[in-house]
């Protein structure tokens, strides 16, 4: 399997149950909302009782839709997804939602996540005599929903959950109900909250309920599937894992800093990160500045805690989009002096703490390092607000293979000379999980650790062994 046609990656999703509203705008701007965790395709699904009207295109959600692509999307139940970049499988058959016809009536699929047994429910529905039309797992999904075992929604809803492993957070729309799904290991974030009027929100974060006048009610428990109808939200089935596993490369990098997890703003949670790493991690230095947007916290974290001041250092153009740059590993280099200009005044003749958020390929950090000392920076200490990275993810971050990981390749004085830094120091797990607040609930390490909740080897032999 070509690293492209890797099933499925961390994505954005949405619904609505909203008998009174304008269901699909407020999916385009819930979505808008969600545009950090996945910039390659959009789309959106709207039922009005009896058909389930869709459209989704590949590109950023202002470009998918406008008021015409809106207008014909009428309906009072909806579902949205954007779908992350990756290389080689960036291609409308992939776009969600999957809508297809079923004994029931029409369905519609979004999916967050990457189940770990794909290949083996893949074959059985071919063996079925199911046809697929792409390389995405979100297919097989719907397919084991529309033609799998049980008389009502709800049933096959909890058949399929017996039958999946890995991550998988869903939207799924009926011609009459909207479902939200968690998998028993609750791997990614997803929460619903109370729009008024009777209406209902679902959202991969809760930054999209803040954004269309939502309050958040709560998150989904692992293992948890609840319907939204003209009856209210209620829960219809609960099997959690014996232990959550909640992915760490949220709280790191992957969620909007103002979104809400395990009841504290991931910002707050990357100031603490930030505190823990100045802790550890001590550094003689004149001022902190961080890699912009992401390790804006964590910098701000690391100041307070070492009192050394905080100062902008760099600025980023936030208009270059990560689509244009990604794919291709020259540009990915390129991308770094297009997107940052140092700020000379700021770092002339300073001694400086770099924070970043995490170290995944190394391609970012070592160009950084060359700008900061080219506008005047005497010492460059490194600080990351995270373990190595040291193993891919195989549950819906598309993070990288095992030979590209620099952790992974480099020991890390190796790490230290080929950046060019005077210092570099990580953040450790336990540090990481402190700073979550939310240490005696269970976190996937797997990047770090090597371990993961669920067995991964259908992607560890066939994908990613160096
Ligand atoms: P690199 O080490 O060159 O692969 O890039 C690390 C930088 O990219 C850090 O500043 C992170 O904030 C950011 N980053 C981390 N993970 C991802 C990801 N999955 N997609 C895009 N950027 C990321």
């Amino acid at each position: 399997m070509a690293r492209g046609d890797r099933p499925e990656h961390k994505c954005g999703i949405f619904g609505i149950y909203a008998p009174h509203e304008d269901v699909a705008r407020l999916t385009f701007f819930g979505l808008y909302a969600l545009q950090h965790r996945g910039q390659e395709s959009a789309g959106i699904a709207v039922s009005d009782g009896r058909r389930i009207h869709l459209h989704k295109e590949m590109g950023l959600v202002a470009q998918v839709f406008n008021e015409e692509k809106l207008r014909p999307l009428k309906g009072h139940i909806a579902i949205g997804h954007t779908r992350y970049s990756t290389t080689g499988s960036s291609r409308l058959q992939n776009a969600q939602p999957f809508v297809v016809e079923s004994a029931l009536g029409p369905l519609a699929v979004g999916h967050n996540g990457n189940l770990t047994n794909a290949p083996q429910l893949r074959r059985e529905l071919l063996q079925r005599g199911v046809g697929l039309t792409s390389s995405s797992d979100s297919e097989v999904i719907i397919q084991m929903l529309a033609g799998g075992e049980g008389r009502t929604w709800e049933e096959k809803l909890r058949v399929f959950m017996s039958r999946a492993e890995g991550a998988y957070c869903l939207t799924v729309l009926t011609r009459d109900t909207l479902y939200a799904v968690r998998d028993p290991w609750g791997l990614h974030p997803l929460c619903y909250g109370y729009l008024g009027n009777g209406g209902w929100v679902v959202a991969s974060e809760s930054c999209a309920l803040a954004t269309i006048g939502a309050t958040l009610e709560r998150e989904l428990a692992p293992g948890e599937i609840m319907a939204f109808d003209e009856r209210g939200p209620r829960t219809i089935a609960h099997s959690p894992a014996p232990q959550r596993a909640m992915c760490l490369f949220e709280y790191i990098y992957f969620a909007r800093p103002d979104s809400i997890i395990d009841g504290q703003t991931l910002h707050a949670a990357r100031v603490a990160a930030g505190r823990e790493l100045a802790r550890e991690a001590p550094a003689d230095a004149d001022i902190v500045i961080p890699v912009p947007d992401s390790a804006v916290p964590a910098a701000i974290g690391y100041a307070q805690e070492s009192g050394i001041p905080y100062q902008e250092g760099l600025i980023k153009n936030r208009y270059i989009g990560r689509t244009f740059i990604q794919p291709d590993d020259r540009l990915r280099k390129l991308g770094v002096q297009l997107k940052f200009n140092p700020l000379s005044d700021s770092l002339a003749g300073k001694r400086v703490v770099l924070v970043d958020d995490s170290i995944v390929r190394g391609n970012t950090s070592g160009p950084i390092v060359r700008l900061l000392r080219d506008a005047g920076a005497v010492e460059v200490h490194m600080r990351v607000s995270s373990p190595p990275i040291r193993h891919p993810c195989f549950l819906g971050v598309d993070m990288a293979t095992y030979p590209e990981l620099i952790a992974h390749r480099m020991t890390l004085p190796q790490i230290r000379d080929h950046l060019g830094v005077d210092s570099l120091a990580y953040l450790s797990l336990e540090g990481l999980i402190r700073a979550t607040g939310s240490a005696n609930k269970g976190f996937c390490h797997g990047c770090f650790t090597g371990r993961y909740p669920v067995d991964v080897h259908f992607f560890e032999k066939e994908v990613f062994e160096a």
